[in-house]
């Protein structure tokens, strides 16, 4: 590890920040570990990754990038089974059967593409599931309610027959 920074002549010293973010792939924005120690000029601010560093700094990117994968797709699947259910979503994507079980759970990490693809599913789910259906030659599914769902439809149903009675 260098100890005088070449740009400012400054003194360089392992530093660990909170706030700091890096770049993994396609996403960036992702946090880097406060605890991550990395050279850097006390003076003028310039990070110096040696070897060990860089790999430290790959790994927690890494995992963070992960991390970020499987929190979109938790949170739009969260929301996407609210009106299209787990299997049925499964059967959509071809996805295996639990996939989406697992997926909700946190225990597996999608891929980039199924992350973003689930995301932008969740933003009007049947529409979207109708479209990719109609444009790809995709299955054709009955995309029914959800339980929960489809008992609270029965219960709205018989309310506004027992209105109609009366
Ligand atoms: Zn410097």
């Amino acid at each position: 590890m260098i100890d005088k920074c070449p740009l400012c002549g400054g003194r360089v010293r392992p530093t660990a920040k909170r706030g700091r973010v890096g770049r993994h792939r396609n996403v960036r924005d992702l946090p880097i570990p406060a605890d991550l120690e990395i050279p850097t000029c006390a003076k003028c601010g310039e990070a110096y990754v040696d070897l060990a560093t860089g790999r430290a700094l790959d790994a927690a990117l890494k995992a963070a990038y992960d991390e970020r994968l499987r929190a979109a797709a938790r949170t739009a699947i969260a929301s996407i089974i609210a009106s299209v259910t787990q299997k049925d979503l499964e059967r959509r994507l071809g996805l295996a059967h639990g996939y989406v079980s697992k997926l909700l759970a946190g225990k597996k990490t999608p891929s980039y593409d199924l992350a973003a693809h689930l995301v932008l599913l969740a933003r009007s789910p049947k529409r979207r599931l109708e479209e990719e259906a109609e444009a790809m030659g995709g299955v054709g599914l009955s995309l029914k309610a959800p339980a929960g769902h489809a008992e609270a439809d029965k219960l709205r149903r018989k309310r506004r027959g027992a209105t109609a009675a009366a």
